[in-house]
């Protein structure tokens, strides 16, 4: 597929107004979720200048943290590590996403001081080496520390080129946890009616528009504060939640799914509300933090509340499990 809108989904297509953390459309999870291992994805020469421009493009909306000019840099100087210290999978699906806009990448590992020793400065060395031997004392001296500083040199500036322009710091820690809720909603969207599908679609968009909310530097995220990371976790809670009363949908009996969609529902409603509470508190900018915190505590609260009453059923259709065997 050949994308050329830079939060588009590499996968189906499907556009995006921000980079979530997998699509709402297919589950594909994001090239820039990556979780931690010990390989690196190399970028190798980009030729055009245009690709260079797109691929510039990606990289700041998959990595939103990134250092746009040392990467602006770098991509103009031949091959250069994307991020390093990731695992097969995040590499290999950051690969596949490069490589769907032509850009050529692979999935390797970083030299070390042994593979940045031996570089072109090794000429130097052995021709300041031959020069040595054949010099008087002072000279010789001086030769020799050519000989040992030229690699030396080379392998400091092979080692600054390859170092990677995603710091390990930008990985994401719950990386493992949206892999799992990615491939668990990817298979759900199969299994439910389309207008099932749809309304998790809706869940799933509301979850991650407030998420990209709580991550903007604005007064809200501020004020969230220390509960910043709780409420990311109830965003997360909220999505599983709706995950599971959708696998409840898929595998009951079609005379049992009303009250399931009613629950599936009323977790759209309180996002929908939380948005616009959101916004609204964007637009006007006035109020006080201590009021925010307020809020936000009832937004929690009210988070707590859908999770726990859709959770509440589940424990109960467990035990009522015989009734519902058709
Ligand atoms: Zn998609």
């Amino acid at each position: 597929m050949d994308s050329s809108h830079p939060l588009e989904c590499f996968r189906c297509g499907a556009e995006h107004r921000f980079e979530p953390p997998f699509c709402p459309e297919c589950g594909q999870v994001s090239p820039g979720l990556v979780a931690g291992g010990d390989l690196s994805v190399i970028v190798e020469d980009v030729a055009s200048e245009k690709l260079r421009a797109l691929l510039l493009t990606k990289i700041k909306a998959w990595f939103r943290q990134v250092d746009s000019l040392e990467a602006d840099q770098k991509l103009k100087r031949g091959r250069w590590v994307l991020v390093s210290g990731v695992e097969e999978e995040s590499g290999n699906r950051l690969v596949e996403a490069l490589r769907s806009i032509k850009i050529p990448a692979r999935l390797g590992r970083e030299p070390g001081w042994p593979q940045a020793l031996w570089n072109g400065s090794l000429i130097i060395s052995a021709i300041a080496g031959l020069f040595a031997a054949f010099s008087g004392p002072l000279w010789a001296f001086l030769f020799f520390l050519t000989a040992v500083a030229a690699p030396v040199m080379g392998g400091m500036r092979k080692l600054r080129q390859m170092r990677p322009v995603i710091a390990a710091q930008f990985r994401d820690p719950h990386a493992n946890e949206w892999f799992a809720l990615g491939r668990w909603y990817s298979d759900l969207l199969h299994r439910l009616e389309p207008e099932d599908a749809a309304l998790l679609k809706a869940v799933a968009g509301a979850v991650f528009d407030l998420r990209n909310r709580l991550s903007q530097p604005t007064l809200i995220a501020t004020a969230a504060g220390e509960r910043h990371g709780e409420l990311y976790q109830k965003l997360h809670d909220t999505l599983a939640t709706a995950l599971d009363i959708s696998r409840r949908i898929a595998e009951c009996a079609p005379a049992d799914r009303d009250p399931l969609r009613t629950e599936l529902a009323q977790a759209l409603d309180l996002l929908a509300k939380t948005q616009t509470w959101f916004r609204g508190v964007e637009q006007e900018g006035v109020k006080k933090t201590e009021n925010l915190v307020e809020d936000l505590d009832q937004i929690t609260r009210s988070i707590d509340r859908i999770v726990g009453e859709a959770r509440a059923p589940e424990t109960r259709s467990g035990l009522r499990e015989p009734d519902r065997v058709t």
